[in-house]
């Protein structure tokens, strides 16, 4: 961030500002998600935008090392009182929003004071991961599903429908509520492609437009708030945690990638599985071989591992298929007809307490190792492969994935390539902040799990 860069920052906020007091704006929010998955903020009024597109704002890099629950752990690389980092403001991304009046919201890329990005910046991880995609003449489109239990704001947990799973009954009784839900998505340029009610009492889900990750990343932050404000001015509040009642089916965040190389997307009109060309099988094996150490950023809650059970569609086994929602790589082809655009994977085992853009980032760095190495998939698995004995499962080469965090971020640390991609300090802080979470619910029964997480995320 050089003296132009900043002056160019500051002329077009100024334009900003203008823009967004003529809408009523008062006050910017500005968001980044740090390793636990929360989205923290600092705000400014509106007339400070241009001094902080400009500047910053002051931001700890101790929030580096906060549990979903606020304990600030002491780690390796973050964790101490020492030191001030600079909130920049993504201004593309600025946007008025439609379920808080006078607010307008905008993710930052989190800066030293010297102007260097932070190496422990989630987003600046994305950004160069698109970049290195880019280096290899790739891009990539990609979309987060979100799903949400919706519950009465009472003490007690109480569903705020009554209808069954999928059932338009559920739709009658929050009319209203979804309706703004749309329109406020709508306002705020969200390009929705479908919304419905989910498996589980009180459950729904919104999807999205694929778009490029860093857009992506920032979409799911933006549509989680957006249904989080919507639902308190109805009087209702949303969980996404992953596991929002012990015995219930979980809330997912299931993300959908494709690979396109000069607007062409790579996962059709080639030989391999599914016709996808042969930088599209690399990828996705690419990803399907360092599942275990993902999870430890795509589920990467305590409560992750009680939604990764069989049968409830987390697909919990380091398995791919197609169209298959037991397996953890889901190949989406789309309607005949369909072949140049529908085509995309489905990762289904990642859940909505993992960060976005380290979520996207690690994808991203695992698929470029496997297109770069021209990795090859395993068979494509047409069965739940829970309903398949071990030594079957063994002969197909099917491995059931981490069964719990202390699993997975041990698999993360042991992951040279992604510890190089994410840098050794970051991969160090997600670690200690993951065995912080897991010492503190050492001896907590799925119950009390699921109940401190509920409104973390
Ligand atoms: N709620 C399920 C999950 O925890 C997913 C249901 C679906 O496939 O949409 O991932
Ligand atoms: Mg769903």
């Amino acid at each position: 961030m050089d003296r132009h860069d900043r002056e160019r920052r500051a002329i077009e906020a100024a334009r900003l500002t203008r823009r967004l007091t003529d809408r009523g704006v008062v006050g910017v929010a500005l968001t980044w998600v740090d390793n636990s998955g929360v989205v923290r903020t600092k705000a400014v009024p509106v007339q400070r935008l241009e001094r902080t597109a400009e500047w910053g704002v002051g931001a700890s890099p101790v929030f580096d090392a906060f549990t979903p629950d606020d304990t600030i752990v002491a780690g390796r690389y973050a964790g101490g009182p020492i030191g001030d980092l600079r909130l920049l403001p993504d201004l593309n991304r600025v946007t008025v929003l439609a379920a808080q009046p006078g607010w307008a919201w905008a993710p930052v890329d989190r800066y030293t004071r010297g102007g260097e990005p932070h190496p422990q910046d989630s987003r600046g991880a994305l950004h160069r991961a698109v970049a290195k995609l880019s280096a290899d003449g790739l891009t990539v489109k990609a979309a987060v599903e979100i799903e949400w239990a919706l519950r009465l704001d009472r003490k007690e947990f109480v569903p705020a429908t009554r209808g069954p799973a999928y059932g338009f009954t559920r739709v009658v009784e929050r009319s209203d509520y979804l309706a703004e839900l749309l329109t406020a998505l709508w306002d705020q340029d969200v390009a929705v492609e479908q919304i419905h009610p989910e498996y589980a009492s009180g459950q729904f889900e919104v999807s999205v437009a694929a778009e490029d990750p860093v857009g992506a990343a920032d979409t799911f932050v933006l549509v989680r708030e957006t249904i989080r404000a919507v639902s308190l001015r109805h009087g209702l509040r949303a969980s996404f945690s992953p596991k929002v009642d012990a015995a219930g089916v979980g809330n997912g965040g299931h993300v959908h990638l494709s690979v396109w190389q000069d607007g062409v997307n790579l996962h059709g009109g080639g030989d391999g599985p599914c016709a996808m060309t042969t930088t599209a099988e690399g990828f996705a094996a690419g990803i399907l071989e360092r599942l275990p150490a993902l999870l430890a950023i795509g589920a990467p809650s305590v409560a992750s591992y009680l939604r990764l059970v069989p049968g409830q569609w987390a697909a919990p086994f380091q398995a791919c298929g197609h169209e298959n929602r037991e397996t953890a790589l889901r190949f989406v082809t789309g309607s005949t007809g369909e072949e140049r655009t529908a085509p995309n994977l489905e990762v289904k085992v990642f859940d909505q307490s993992a960060n976005p853009y380290l979520c996207l980032a690690g994808l991203l760095f695992a698929g470029m190792a496997g297109a770069r190495s021209g990795a090859r998939l395993p068979p494509l698995v047409d069965v739940d492969p829970s309903s398949l004995t071990e030594q079957q499962r063994a002969e197909r080469g099917i491995r059931m994935l981490p069964t719990s965090l202390a699993e997975a971020t041990d698999a993360l640390e042991a992951d040279a390539l992604l510890t190089e991609a994410f840098g050794a300090e970051l991969v160090a802080t997600i670690a200690d902040v993951h065995r912080a979470e897991i010492a503190r619910f050492a001896d907590a029964s799925p119950e009390d799990i699921a109940a401190a997480l509920r409104w973390a995320f």
